[in-house]
């Protein structure tokens, strides 16, 4: 079909996730249709090299024939099995035990999602039925960091703290409670690590506090928080936020939605602090998007306390009909064996040093006030003023005309509000491709600088 005709039939019909719908309608949407190792090709004819895995997902690169075989392979064995009724498949059972052996020692048992949203969803319920099953029904408020990303499903968008997931979808609910964000280039206690440490574990002491630690159920956060703006807490941190959490009786929930499978570096954030959460939600680069999946993992003890509290033959009343979809399982076997014997876990780290200097080299950058990362999850923060590290005006909308310029200069990036770029190469990338990112970005930024607009803004 001609670009155009799509253009129009999308214009006309298929609702997007998180786009101002005028605007989209205004643009018109760009139709993405061949992939390879890290780079697209779209309805133009133009190349792109993928500077954000799809959304933070496609770890492995596109492409890979392996992938698709174990996808085909499974379809014409048995394309879906329900969990429901005590069936199962092969797959599936399998990919549990192994995401068992490869998380934290705490994660025992795997209930699978299509999606972090359900995931996240899926937890809070388990949570809610784990407190009722102790007979501590009075455990029911959430707290979480803000700028945290937990998701759009009813009562996950509630945890998320982006004011866009709570305008007009009456949230947060009135049981859900935010701390601050420990971001580093913003913080009201300076940038120094045990500062920031001490500040997160104080605020979250003191709303505990406030609430009532018998009220409080559970405290959720992402090792390093992704749509908020790629911020990277200090290392101790989520340690610090665990040993907190334990001694207020609270559970800890550590959303591996973006940071799990090789994006920080290990296999898992947690694993590089030797952190043991009580659940843990993952999706992404647990099929490195090629089907959709996504995982709640909890302890055995918020398990037995669920399996003990439903009674004799009453059904844990959760379920989906994709959970644990043979296919989406058969896929993710495959790609957490790339990742392991496959060698990109390994690669990743590799190059994670080529992409933190890349990201700090455009420090110098007229535009630039910060540059962070952990692994191959990074980000600039553009500033108008970087010794007062002043914000543009938003009037300019500085972020989409670097997202148009970079498309235009052949790069995919993310374009957060508060004009922070967000960057998540494939764990396959190679040299090559960092010298390509890093010489199309800054083309990119002088570009988007030449504008007199964006002159006269500094
Ligand atoms: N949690 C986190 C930390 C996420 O980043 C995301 C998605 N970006 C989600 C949950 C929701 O996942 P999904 O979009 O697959 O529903």
């Amino acid at each position: 079909m001609q670009t155009d005709s799509l253009v129009t039939l999308d214009r006309n019909h298929l609702v997007h996730p998180v786009v101002n719908y005028r605007s989209h309608e205004q643009r018109g949407v760009t139709v993405l249709e061949t992939g390879s190792g890290a780079y697209l090709r779209d309805s133009n004819g133009h190349e792109l090299l993928d500077a954000f895995s799809g959304l933070w997902c496609v770890n492995t690169g596109y492409g890979h024939e392996s992938i698709v075989r174990a996808a085909e392979e499974q379809m014409r064995r048995l394309p879906y099995a329900t969990g429901y009724f005590h069936f199962g498949s092969e797959p599936a059972i399998k990919l549990a035990a192994k995401l068992v052996e490869l998380s934290p020692a705490s994660l025992q048992r795997v209930y699978f999602t299509m999606g972090g949203s359900d995931a996240v969803d899926s937890a809070i319920r388990f949570i809610v039925n784990y407190w009722n099953a102790l007979g501590k029904s009075e455990k029911k408020h959430f707290i979480t960091l803000e700028r945290g990303y937990h998701g759009s499903s009813s009562q996950g968008a509630g945890l998320t703290a982006l004011p866009v997931f709570h305008r007009n979808f009456d949230l947060p609910l009135p049981n859900q409670h935010r701390i601050p964000s420990p971001y580093p280039y913003r913080n009201p206690v300076g940038s120094d690590p045990a500062a920031i440490i001490d500040a997160s574990v104080s605020a979250l002491r003191d709303k505990v506090q406030e609430l009532g630690a018998d009220r409080v159920a559970a405290f959720f956060c992402e090792p390093v928080q992704g749509s908020g703006g790629v911020i990277v807490p200090p290392k101790g941190w989520l340690k610090a936020m665990q040993e907190c959490c334990q001694e207020l009786g609270i559970l800890f929930v550590v959303d591996e939605v973006i940071t799990g499978f090789g994006r920080t570096g290990p296999m898992f954030a947690c694993e590089a602090e030797g952190v043991t959460p009580d659940l843990m939600t993952l999706a992404k680069g647990l099929t490195a998007g090629y089907a959709p999946m996504g995982a709640v993992m909890m302890s055995d003890a918020v398990y037995q306390g669920i399996a003990e509290g439903s009674g004799a033959d009453v059904p844990v009343g959760h379920g989906h009909t994709y959970s644990a979809h043979p296919v989406s399982a058969a896929v993710a076997l495959e790609v957490l064996r790339l990742y392991g014997e496959g060698g990109l876990l390994n690669n990743g780290i590799e190059q994670a040093p080529r992409f933190e200097e890349g990201l700090r080299s455009l420090l110098d950058h007229p535009l630039v006030g910060d540059a962070r990362s952990r692994g191959l999850l990074g980000a600039l923060e553009l500033v108008a003023d970087k010794e007062g590290k002043t914000r543009f005006d938003p009037a300019l909308k500085l972020a989409d005309r670097i997202f148009e310029a970079a498309y235009h200069n052949g790069i995919i990036l993310r374009a957060f509000a508060d004009n922070v770029l967000g960057f998540a190469p494939a764990l396959c990338y190679t040299g090559t491709d960092f010298a390509l990112l890093f010489e199309r970005l800054e083309r990119t930024l002088n570009a988007v600088l030449d504008q007199p607009e964006v002159r006269q803004a500094l």
